[in-house]
């Protein structure tokens, strides 16, 4: 049952009606990609090079033939303004000029060696110098990267046990894949492959924003760390509350549980991240995808006291096999492209460019939704934001989930696709780059203005 059904149910009938001339004008616009799908059907599971490319409203693929800037081309030749952004990877715009010019460049003196490239030092300066925390390691993506630094916290505190936020995602790491129900029972999440051990047991998993509950997962002092997102970004945008993260910290202290920010979406907050700008300092901060401009690469950052206790963890082990790391992670590719990203993209100027952006494109869809009566809300952190059908942001997953309304917002999707705006297929997050243009903004606000004018024009 949705709480805050601004649609009622009956009309459902006539949202599929228009979802599916929707669909037909997709199809109808979109030969040279069903043609392509057509041959990827014969080669890829579900048709794609990923299986979770299908997760997209649109009846087949559409196939990018050029992404520049915040500008997706697809092979029909119509021209999107992507506000999906790769899903963060690419929030600095694709293809940023000073990272291709690097990669141009290097591309003829080694990719990859397994020594240390000589951009090393340089890396681990800026990496210190925009994030704050003083020690790094590398991986290959931000689920790696989870998954070796949830490796690190349980050997240097001795502990089993981690715990997540309810609504949480961190990558293809087992340990963070399972649900809270309502009842307050851990459970594996049912839509996970192949799962072998049950997760249910060694995670715990609380309400966001809601300190009891974090008390009482920390006080029998068994966690080793507490596995967060700043603000959750994957079920939808929740904020935390005012001082929430001190307090929360504060716990973690209390009980000998390490923190380890997620910050791989969140980076898109402020320069540095959500909990650089708030002051918070984890013992363990991650950031994936846009750390190097979308290429693969993440890096996990930790305190001095931190690293001292990592250090000693494997020294005092065996000989051999870590299970932390991968080949390729910290690769002379990976590191050059670092440099570049941290250089002349992770920059006070490239955010302000975000910011603006963002709040002429917050504000826009505030005055629509005001306009139109519509009992909506859009929550804004820093470039990124999120349309959610409820008349408040809310204050957890739970509050996310009563408000969920799935074929209102694959309309929504395919709508704006069919009018040149991308957004995230997931649920209704926008992203605005340093090279997303006033333009592409005020498009995707008239097109929401459209879509808007439709749903009254349904009776919806
Ligand atoms: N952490 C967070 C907060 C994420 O949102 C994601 C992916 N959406 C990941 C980790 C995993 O990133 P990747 O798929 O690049 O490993």
């Amino acid at each position: 049952m949705n709480t805050f059904q601004s649609i009622p149910s009956e009309a459902h009938v006539h949202l599929r009606t228009w979802m599916s001339q929707e669909q037909d004008r997709f199809l109808r616009t979109h030969v040279a990609s069903a043609t392509l799908q057509t041959r990827c059907d014969a080669h890829y599971l579900f048709g794609m090079p990923m299986h979770w490319m299908r997760d997209w409203p649109n009846a087949h693929g559409l196939f990018i033939e050029e992404a520049s800037e915040a500008t997706l081309k697809c092979v029909d030749r119509h021209v999107y303004a992507d506000f999906c952004l790769g899903d963060t990877g690419a929030m600095f715009g694709h293809s940023p000029q000073p990272v291709a010019k690097v990669l141009l460049d290097s591309a003829f003196h080694g990719l990859t060696c397994m020594l240390p490239a000589k951009c090393a030092a340089e890396v681990g300066e800026r990496l210190s110098d925009v994030f704050g925390l003083p020690m790094w390691q590398m991986a290959l993506s931000a689920s790696d990267a989870n998954r070796f630094v949830l490796r690190w916290v349980r050997a240097i505190t001795g502990r089993q046990k981690i715990l997540v936020f309810d609504g949480c995602y961190h990558g293809a790491v087992d340990e963070t894949l399972v649900d809270r129900l309502d009842s307050g029972e851990v459970v594996d999440r049912a839509s996970v492959l192949g799962g072998l051990h049950s997760h249910a047991v060694s995670t715990r998993v609380v309400p966001f924003n809601d300190l009891q509950a974090l008390q009482a997962a920390l006080a029998d002092g068994q966690v080793a760390a507490l596995l967060a997102e700043p603000a959750l970004t994957n079920c939808g945008l929740v904020l935390p509350d005012e001082n929430y993260w001190q307090q929360a910290q504060a716990l973690c202290q209390r009980y000998g549980t390490l923190l380890i920010m997620d910050e791989t979406h969140t980076v898109s907050t402020a320069l540095g991240g959500w909990s650089r700008q708030h002051g918070v300092e984890p013992d363990f901060l991650v950031v994936g995808k846009a750390v190097a401009a979308g290429l693969p690469s993440a890096v996990y950052g930790f305190s001095n006291a931190v690293a001292e206790r990592m250090e000693q963890a494997k020294q005092s082990s065996p000989q051999g096999h870590s299970g932390i790391g991968t080949t390729l992670s910290g690769s002379m590719l990976a590191l050059t492209v670092l440099s570049a990203s941290l250089q002349h993209l992770h920059t006070p100027s490239c955010y302000q460019l975000m910011q603006s952006g963002a709040d002429r494109l917050a504000s826009g869809l505030r005055q629509s939704i005001l306009k139109s009566g519509r009992p909506w809300t859009v929550t804004r952190l820093g470039a990124r934001m999120e349309l959610q059908f409820m008349p408040y942001s809310p204050v957890n997953a739970a509050d996310v989930r009563a408000a969920e309304q799935p074929v209102l917002q694959q309309l929504l999707h395919l709508f704006m696709l069919n009018r040149g705006v991308v957004i995230t297929p997931f649920h209704c997050m926008m992203l605005v780059s340093p090279v997303t243009t006033s333009a592409q903004i005020d498009h995707l606000l008239s097109v929401f203005d459209e879509f808007l004018e439709g749903l009254a024009q349904f009776n919806l």
